[in-house]
């Protein structure tokens, strides 16, 4: 039986049971809170443990003093890849004026659009795989010692090592460019499969560094598959497994250490009566799964982590609402995955992400393309910060949460209510800085244009 037939079969059902179906099938905004969500009974063991991330964390620690002599940008930060957590108070003052809803607690935006080497949230899991791998190679071959200077690893006899291997990986873009850049300075040959998603000016940077790029006509999906099968056939070739990478996981995950510190820095305090909310744009789910893995071993229930997806390419959505995950996508929904939202524009999720985290993953909402476009003018107006169209996905969050039914009943139910005004509210801001000025510019012009027909 194929999906679609197994679809067809089950839809009145599935309409009947999931009220939300039919307005996600008709790609309208909707605010998806999860019936699992903090359920404790009958919970699994999991495979991805709070130690793995302490583990990746100090691998990204040893590999500091490499880091900060490939990429002198890192220099002042001692080689340790990390963004800044910033107040946006005349964002949220906007957001409450165009909505009219008052946003309580503190906003934050996290910007991991100005993260180095690679501008975007896959400067964290990418690099880490790519980092884990050559760490691998090195003491299986060279007798590399983890109390070794990682900075060596920048010298001819270790580029000739790793150039013997290939990393191979399926991308809309960012995921490429990461692993691409990292991947080449180690001096890896690299091999990236695009999406049709991918813009121009990433597939020109991946090759100017000597990255192949092979460009697909279809979406994510099948720029993974290419990859995977390429990979296949060469024993000296490595595939980075974006739907099911438990490194990449784990390199996304160590962002909650971080952000752990820097919220104690500013003296912010997360417990029962000061909750902490966090929105995340999803594509397959890696990024905001990692993070919320991380988040959620510190927190506990005192912090409430909600995805952010275009309403052209809910797959996260679909695949945690019905329990389906990876054996669904969007397009067996009649939902054509096309969105302005270029690393968000994955069609069927993680299987890993979505099982890992179906008890913590606190809800799902989806945003139209317009919309991102007028929250991207709207931040560039008034906080002078200028991010990639997925990257405004969480904008919402905030709001969506107080002005929807699902939203309130969400804060009702776990007595938030009344401690909204003591919450810390962090948008992930996850893309951005490395687009050049020209697509900017056209990225907030369209914000113009959506404003107009507002
Ligand atoms: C990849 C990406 C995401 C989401 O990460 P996934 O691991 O695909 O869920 C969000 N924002 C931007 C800008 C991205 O490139």
């Amino acid at each position: 039986m194929n999906n679609f037939t197994f679809l067809e079969k089950n839809f009145e059902e599935w309409k009947t049971k999931y009220p939300l179906m039919e307005d996600i099938m008709n790609t309208r905004a909707v605010f998806w809170t999860n019936s699992l969500y903090g359920n404790k009974q009958g919970e699994k063991p999991r495979s991805i443990t709070a130690e793995d991330m302490n583990d990746a964390e100090a691998r990204l620690a040893r590999f500091a003093p490499y880091i900060m002599k490939a990429f002198p940008e890192t220099y002042s930060h001692n080689g340790i890849i990390e963004s800044p957590l910033e107040r946006i108070p005349a964002m949220q003052q906007k957001l409450s004026d165009l909505y009219g809803i008052q946003i309580s607690g503190t906003l934050y935006t996290k910007l991991d659009s100005h993260l180095p080497i690679s501008g975007s949230i896959k400067a964290r899991g990418g690099v880490y795989e790519v980092l884990y791998l050559a760490e691998t190679i090195a003491m299986k071959h060279i007798g590399f010692s983890w109390t070794d200077d990682y900075s060596v690893l920048i010298n001819d006899n270790y580029r000739n090592l790793f150039a013997k291997y290939s990393i191979v990986v399926g991308s809309t873009g960012n995921l490429g460019l990461s692993i691409g850049i990292m991947g080449a300075a180690l001096g890896f040959r690299v091999v990236v499969h695009m999406s049709m998603d991918a813009k121009h000016w990433k597939k020109n940077m991946l090759r100017s560094k000597g990255v192949t790029v092979i460009e697909h006509a279809s979406d994510y999906s099948k720029a993974v598959e290419a990859g995977r099968k390429e990979a296949e056939k060469d024993s000296m070739s490595y595939f980075i497994d974006d739907e099911n990478s438990r490194n990449l996981f784990l390199g996304y995950a160590v962002a909650a250490k971080r952000l752990q510190q820097q919220l104690s820095n500013l003296n912010i305090v997360v417990d029962e009566e000061h909750p902490l909310f966090v929105y995340l744009p999803c594509g397959v789910g890696g990024g905001p799964g990692g993070v919320t893995f991380g988040l959620k071993s510190i927190f506990k229930e005192h912090v409430h982590c909600f995805f952010a997806e275009p309403t052209h390419s809910p797959a996260m959505l679909l695949g945690l609402m019905t329990g389906m995950h990876e054996k669904i996508s969007v397009q067996d929904f009649g939902i054509d995955n096309r969105t302005a939202a270029d690393g968000l524009a994955v069609g069927r999720p993680s299987g890993l992400v979505g099982k890992t985290l179906e008890r913590d993953i606190a809800g799902v909402f989806t945003v139209q393309d317009e919309q991102l476009y007028l929250l991207l003018r709207m931040l560039a107006d008034s906080e002078n910060k200028f991010l990639e169209p997925s990257a405004l996905a969480g904008f919402d969050g905030p709001l969506q949460l107080l002005a929807t039914q699902s939203g309130r009943r969400f804060l009702k139910e776990r007595n938030l209510i009344d401690k909204m005004s003591n919450a810390t509210q962090i948008i992930w801001a996850t893309g951005g800085n490395m687009v050049p000025k020209a697509e900017m510019d056209e990225f907030y012009c369209q914000g113009v244009q959506a404003a107009v027909k507002l």
